[in-house]
């Protein structure tokens, strides 16, 4: 039989799960628990949540203690410094990562939640710890540092981090091997477009740079999330508006993006509203549009020379008029795009004689994240 990885990814109030053999690339199940701890929800906490998604596996004919199961992969959200290699899970790893939802609140509490309950619930095989800012670790310090006060920075561990590392280094490792190519003789731009939305510059196999920063809330305009803004925003509504800290937060992560703007957050029924001729969904999207060129040109400049240029994730996979409106006019920049590719969804969307490559590729994190526990685990064994 082989052998089986379940990958979870705890939200603040949903639980992802999917399992997978790694060395076949096969997803064995996968599913979604929604509304934990919410008012007239029957998934009261991360452990309901987590023996639900044990029974939906049942379901499914599936029994965890008879798949061949290896390793149970989690995805967190921030490393912090310390953490950015594949990490086993013990008590002391575990009390190290809750030390850094200080620095995460929103994304890292949850995680830590599933990984306690998930360790009670599958005592007898590993747990691992794959962090979405692994990838950036080594960002040079020109784009990793903030032009802030440096005491502060060290002091607090402010630094960027950049996240959706995962689906960063897999993206541009498949666009690599479409191209018959070795990803450390290639540069390249990855836009990751789903919720959350981020992009990064890759040269030679090595991020020089992306979009995400101390946590996912600066760089491109997302589904609710701001992306970058002045920062005097928060003073400004702390003294005006007597909004407090945690409220002007809370509506740059939750009620921002698309959905501040459009009342509506989901890509198709935006265009259904633009369709519709509703102006508010229209400039919803051409803030997000430009937004994202702007990041397109500042990392060909970044890079100097590109060769390929990668759309992933629910909105980068499925949108071809994202992929259109991002790029166009580009032909002095290098880069041609097929509009008959785009609209059919090929695999390559330039031009054969655009000198930059335009690919879209599906991202697959938790294949990702289930190879990072095997070879950890490989490399401990
Ligand atoms: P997450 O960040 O939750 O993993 P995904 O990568 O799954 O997000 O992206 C989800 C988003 O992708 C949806 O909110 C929707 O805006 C967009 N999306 C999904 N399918 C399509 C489609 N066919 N056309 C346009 N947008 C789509």
């Amino acid at each position: 039989m082989d052998s089986t990885v379940l990958v979870i990814n705890c939200g603040s109030s949903s639980l992802k799960f999917q399992l997978i053999e790694p060395d076949s690339a096969t997803s064995r199940a996968t599913g979604m628990v929604e509304r934990i701890g919410e008012e007239s929800s029957l998934v009261a906490d991360h452990g309901t949540a987590l023996r639900r998604a044990f029974e939906m596996l049942a379901e499914d004919g599936i029994n965890l203690q008879a798949c061949g199961l290896v390793a149970v992969g989690h995805r967190v959200v921030h490393g912090g410094k310390e953490f950015h290699r594949p990490t086993v899970l013990d008590d002391s790893v575990v009390g190290r990562l809750k030390e850094l939802s200080a620095l995460a609140p929103l994304h890292n509490p949850p995680a830590v939640l599933g990984i306690e309950v998930a360790r009670k619930l599958l005592p007898d095989v590993p747990h691992v710890a794959v962090f979405d800012t692994a990838f950036f670790h080594d960002l040079p310090a020109a784009a990793a540092t903030y032009a802030i006060d440096h005491g502060l920075a060290e002091e607090w561990h402010i630094r960027r981090y950049g996240f959706h590392g995962t689906s960063h280094r897999y993206v541009s490792e498949r666009a690599a091997a479409f191209l018959g190519r070795p990803p450390d003789g290639l540069n390249q731009i990855v836009l990751h477009l789903g919720n959350g939305s981020s992009a990064s510059a890759i040269a030679a196999g090595r991020p020089v740079d992306t979009s995400m920063g101390l946590t996912p809330l600066e760089g491109l305009v997302m589904g609710t999330r701001s992306g970058d803004v002045d920062p005097s925003i928060v003073g400004y509504l702390w003294r005006a508006a007597k909004m407090g800290v945690g409220e002007i937060e809370s509506m740059l992560n939750h009620r921002s993006g698309i959905l501040g703007l459009a009342g509506e957050r989901d890509f198709r029924r935006l265009h259904e509203l633009i369709e519709s001729g509703d102006g508010s969904a229209q400039l919803a999207y051409d803030v997000f549009i430009h937004r994202l060129r702007k990041y397109i040109g500042a990392y060909l400049a970044v890079l100097g020379h590109t060769d390929v240029v990668s759309f992933t994730a629910g909105i980068g996979e499925n949108d071809p008029a994202v992929r259109r409106d991002a790029l166009a006019g580009m032909a002095e920049l290098g880069i041609k795009v097929d509009e008959d590719r785009n609209a059919k969804g090929a695999r390559r969307i330039s031009q054969d004689d655009s000198p930059i490559t335009v690919l879209v590729v599906p991202t697959n994190e938790g294949l990702a994240i289930a190879r990072d526990c095997v070879s950890v685990l490989g490399r401990r064994a």
